[in-house]
């Protein structure tokens, strides 16, 4: 490769160097009428090797594109990007969904499933995974990510990258970028493109990993973020991009700025556009994404010795091994089987993949009087603006239209209930009345039929409809949440509830003495205080993809015994945000029923309302008989941690079992629990099985206040259990002698 790449660079001219690190958007038409790069000739720069790549194409626009790079001097083939995030044309269950299943293997085969059907599209470069650490539920893209906890999302990250990228020799691989590079998920106040301001040992303890891990995968590149870090935007922080990135952890890949960011620079108030592109060059980016600002303004910066020769051949390098990776000197076509758009796209292993995966995300979180299952011959009302939406089940970041295939919660009840039971549905609300949320969801990111905009019924006509089915049925099924534009990327919230009308509807639905099973659809840990008292059952479904009705039917009526369990603490109330599990123990620790003088509110429990981990089945789980090998350890000495598992009820399922360690005594305050192994075991009703885990001092180990990467002596808590908050505890010492 490098022979190769070091010949082909002495051919090449400056102007064509810089076109390397030159993205533009995939459809020419679009790229234009957006005001991106200052040519508006898009064919012309592509013909002259001025754009190294293109993003947001699909098949026929980027096979056009390569046509046009085939023609330019040097015949450099173009890289085709684009934001695939939780699969292509089978849309799967949003990331945030997928992380419940705690199961990096089906999250791998998602990755493997996305990367099949973009490259039959002619993509070859997916933004993704999002591998940014979310703690604030107010961020709309909590969604994309995996949830609140490093490990968790490390193994995560893992498991996107390497399958997307099982084999990039072969056609069906694609590259993976990491995002958003970094820290992206820690914006104040939830607020998209906020500020971040973090010590450096929360980076590296709590925030850090999943990247890390991504680059350990052989993630081949990365996206660096819209937010200051220390207050440089990352996307000129050489600190960030080149020391901490390259340096420490050996990443060997290109670096593309999020949209336009190198035109943010100057909005942050830190340099104008032509210093901006200097310095983001200076500081390891290598491709800009959209400003033009590289193209137009590095020509200028070598001249005045703000950036050299030899700054301009290392990204332009990068950019050459990328495409080298992806066997694109071979052969430029080699993603353009137009054969394998019928063949790879929508099949039906794909659309089952895709059920399995939302069935798996799906989180019981309430179940009083083992309401669920439903029995089949039940007669059911199925209610709410949800219940019958195709497009919200598809979540944010819907990488295609074609929404033909999806089908509604409504239509898979219906579907699924036996042939003489009565399955009837009415809308009954609309997503919400208030006036400022219908403006935004209304507006460019999310205009959305099921926020009842074109609704001609009125409230009241609508909410007796509901009622009347409601007084006809023995069950009722409220289909209630978010819609896909009210999350994702500015879907930001200052209140993390249902909307008002649909909790009034709840309210009198509730009235009619029915049972009410509520299936949340949303994209973002929500308050469910009120629900939670009130109603008898509630299954989270986040926005599930393209199988989603089929999914919450299997879960309803106990095809698939729920397995899912939280990525992310759901708050009593929107005060307590930040709240996650794996925080410090502070000086006066919260004590139940002391709730003075500690850190505490006086209106609410500190505890969050459904914690970490947390997730019911239909049937219950005894823990018992926690043991360990040994309660003195020293030096590099494995601990065996032992707990028995027994299902008491009477269907089988799945649980995740989960270990937490406490390092009690550090010189540097440590989380009260931070997770460190699971496991997923299935049990037969009536089974036992002994589960074993094995604790080794890497799992020990931190970043100390030198940021040195260590562990030290002293009492370790091991807990054990089947969420964050309910387990049984040991306490072990470990000393490094
Ligand atoms: C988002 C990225 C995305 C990019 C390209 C940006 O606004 O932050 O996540 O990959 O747009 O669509």
């Amino acid at each position: 490769m490098n022979v190769f790449i070091t010949k082909l660079m002495s051919t090449m001219t400056l102007e064509e160097k810089l076109g390397q690190l030159n993205l533009e958007l995939g459809e020419p038409s679009a790229a234009v009428n957006a005001g991106g790069a200052k040519s508006n000739d898009f064919s012309n720069r592509v013909k002259q090797g001025l754009v190294g790549a293109t993003f947001g194409g699909e098949f026929a626009s980027n096979k056009l594109s390569q046509d046009l790079a085939m023609q330019s001097r040097l015949k450099i083939p173009l890289i085709f990007g684009k934001d695939i995030i939780h699969g292509f044309k089978t849309t799967f269950p949003i990331p945030l969904a997928m992380s419940c299943s705690w199961d990096p293997d089906l999250i791998k085969e998602s990755a493997r499933i996305a990367a099949t059907e973009s490259s039959a599209e002619g993509i070859n470069w997916v933004f993704s995974p999002m591998v940014d650490i979310a703690r604030d539920p107010r961020w709309g893209r909590i969604a994309e990510g995996a949830g609140e906890d490093p490990y968790l999302g490390s193994l995560i990250a893992q498991a996107m990258v390497k399958g997307y990228q099982e084999d990039l020799s072969k056609p069906s691989d694609v590259m993976a970028c990491v995002k958003h590079f970094a820290l992206y998920g820690a914006v104040e106040g939830g607020r998209d493109y906020n500020t971040v301001d973090m010590s450096h040992i929360v980076m590296y303890n709590d925030y850090f990993p999943p990247y890390k891990a991504a680059v350990e995968a052989g993630a081949g590149s990365f996206m660096s973020s819209f937010n200051l870090v220390d207050r440089i935007p990352a996307t000129i922080n050489k600190w960030l991009l080149t020391d901490v990135l390259r340096h420490q952890w050996a990443f060997n890949g290109f670096v593309v700025t999020d949209f336009a960011s190198i035109n943010e620079v100057k909005t942050h108030g830190v340099a104008n556009a032509g210093d901006a592109s200097a310095m983001a060059l200076k500081a390891g980016t290598d491709l800009d994404m959209f400003s033009g600002n590289f193209i137009n303004t590095l020509r200028q910066a070598l001249s005045d010795g703000r950036v050299t020769l030899n700054d301009i051949n290392v990204a332009c390098r990068r950019m050459l091994e990328a495409k080298y990776k992806l066997g694109l000197f071979q052969n430029p076509y080699k993603y353009f089987d137009e054969k394998r758009r019928n063949t790879d796209q929508l099949t039906t292993q794909n659309l089952n993949a895709a059920r399995r995966f939302a069935q798996r995300s799906m989180v019981l979180l309430k179940n009083d009087n083992q309401l669920l299952p439903l029995k089949k011959s039940a007669k059911i009302a199925v209610i709410g603006p949800l219940a019958n939406s195709k497009a919200d089940l598809m979540g944010t970041w819907v990488a295609t239209k074609e929404s033909g295939n999806v089908v509604s919660i409504f239509e898979g009840i219906k579907k699924m209930a036996s042939s003489n039971s009565v399955v009837t549905y009415a809308k009954g609300c609309n997503i919400t009345e208030d006036p400022y949320l219908l403006k935004y969801m209304d507006g460019p990111l999310s205009a959305n039929p099921s926020a009842g905009l074109t609704e001609t019924k009125t409230p009241d006509e609508l909410r007796k409809e509901a009622l009347q089915i409601a007084a006809n049925s023995d069950v009722i099924i409220a289909v209630m949440g978010e819609t896909s534009g009210m999350t994702g990327e500015d879907g930001n919230r200052s209140m993390v509830n249902i909307p008002e009308t649909q909790v009034d509807l709840l309210k009198q639905l509730l009235k009619t003495g029915k049972p009410v099973v509520l299936v949340v659809i949303n994209g973002r840990p929500l308050d469910l205080t009120w629900e939670n008292e009130n109603l008898n059952a509630i299954l989270e479904a986040w926005a599930p993809g393209i199988q989603g009705g089929n999914a919450v039917a299997d879960v309803l009526f106990g095809n698939y015994n729920p397995s899912g369990k939280l990525t992310t603490s759901f708050p009593r109330n929107v005060g307590q945000i930040p709240i996650y599990y794996n925080h410090l123990s502070t000086g006066r620790p919260y004590i139940e029923g002391k709730e003075r003088y500690t850190t505490s509110y006086i209106d609410v429990n500190n505890s969050p309302l459904y914690p970490f981990g947390y997730g019911l089945s239909y049937t219950d789980f005894k823990y018992s008989d926690l043991a360990v090998n040994k309660k003195e350890l020293h030096g590099n000495e494995d601990l065996i941690v032992t707990t028995t598992i027994t299902n008491m009820g009477k269907y089988a399922g799945e649980e995740v079992v989960q270990l937490y360690v406490q390092d009690v005594l550090a010189s540097i305050a440590r989380p009260v629990k931070e997770l460190k192994c699971f496991k997923k075991i299935m049990l037969q009703p009536g089974e036992k099985k002994e589960v074993n885990f094995t604790v080794k001092t890497s799992d020990l180990m931190f970043y100390n206040s030198d940021l040195k990467y260590t562990w030290e002596s002293g009492e370790f808590n091991i807990f054990v259990g089947t969420n964050s908050r309910d387990v049984n505890s040991v306490k072990v010492n470990w000393n490094k002698n």
